[in-house]
């Protein structure tokens, strides 16, 4: 009976693991052609500047719009795309399609701010990136300044020489480089000084506790102070309130980032914030290569 009951357990089991294998096996199938189906797209959030609230830049966030379900958020496909080379064609693509953004709001005379990408760490790791970026500056002819690479402290601490002359190459494009959700990785403050960054984003974690607990904003703190004893701007992650933005402002964060200023939404929703600023196009007259 405990054998038969072993056996039924173990029966239930398989199946129970050839489901979920299979659910696995339909979304990366899914996704291995979301790119040639035309399923991915950038969502753009804005960063203000932390004294006068100015937009002065915007991160893309991808999103997948996969046929039959709704908007599917990076979390939940991000980590199986970087299981395999997929990561390596979506990261990419997703360069490409912020350059791509870029171009078309130059093309249409409307004002632009810098755009921030995220890179996974796969794709740090492949060794080609500032080439990617390369080409994809090229391409649609982008002022390398308007493009922010993102990149995090776990990418930094498997081989830091390796990192550091890959950030270099990055950093000699034009690029701007920023370490995102500083403070949750395990990356050595003795590094920090070697990695040619700037800007040092605050993890959402730590803007969270301001208000939240007494001495919630004792790591704000910190990390505002360690950022610019570095010469780094730093940027707070995950403002959504008016407390954390007074906050912060009256601790000299640079820019702010939240849905207290603005949630993750399609492109023409951050036009529509950039032309009530009621800015000129700051790329009129400007020479490009
Ligand atoms: P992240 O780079 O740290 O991006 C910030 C995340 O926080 C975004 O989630 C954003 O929507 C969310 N967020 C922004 N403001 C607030 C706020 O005030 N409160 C709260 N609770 N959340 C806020 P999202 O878009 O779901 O992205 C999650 C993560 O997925 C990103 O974290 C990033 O690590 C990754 N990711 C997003 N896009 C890409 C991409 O193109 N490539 C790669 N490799 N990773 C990406
Ligand atoms: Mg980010
Ligand atoms: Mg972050
Ligand atoms: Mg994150």
């Amino acid at each position: 009976r405990a054998k038969e009951q072993g056996r039924n357990q173990f029966c239930f089991y398989t199946q129970d693991m050839t489901a979920e294998a299979r659910t696995k096996l339909d979304l990366e199938s899914a996704l291995s052609r979301a790119i040639e189906r035309d399923e991915l797209l950038l969502h753009y959030q804005p960063q203000v500047d932390g004294s006068s609230g100015t937009i002065t830049g915007a991160e893309a966030l991808l999103r997948w719009q996969r046929s039959g379900s709704g908007l599917v958020a990076p979390g939940q496909f991000i980590p199986l795309a970087e299981r395999s080379s997929l990561i390596l064609d979506i990261g990419a693509w997703v360069i490409d399609a912020a350059c791509r953004q870029l171009r078309a709001w130059m093309d249409d005379g409307l004002p632009i701010v810098r755009v921030a990408v995220n890179v996974a760490a796969r794709q740090f790791a492949a060794g080609d990136l500032d080439q990617v970026v390369a080409r994809a500056l090229q391409r649609h002819r982008i002022d390398p300044q308007w493009l922010e690479i993102e990149i995090t402290e776990g990418m930094l601490i498997v081989e830091p020489g390796a990192a550091i002359a890959m950030l270099k190459r990055i950093k000699a494009l034009g690029v701007k480089l920023s370490l995102d959700d500083f403070g949750t990785g395990y990356s050595s403050l003795a590094y920090l000084q070697q990695f040619p960054i700037d800007s040092l984003k605050i993890d959402q974690s730590f803007t969270r506790r301001i208000g939240e607990q007494p001495d919630g904003g004792a790591l704000v703190d910190a990390v505002i102070a360690l950022a610019h004893r570095l010469n780094l701007r730093v940027v707070a992650e995950g403002v959504e309130t008016a407390q954390q933005s007074d906050y912060l402002r009256e601790r000299g964060c640079d820019e702010m980032q939240g849905y207290h200023f603005g949630r993750p939404a399609p492109a023409e929703t951050l036009q529509q914030s950039l032309a009530a600023q009621g800015e000129p196009p700051q790329h009129e007259g400007r020479a490009l290569p």
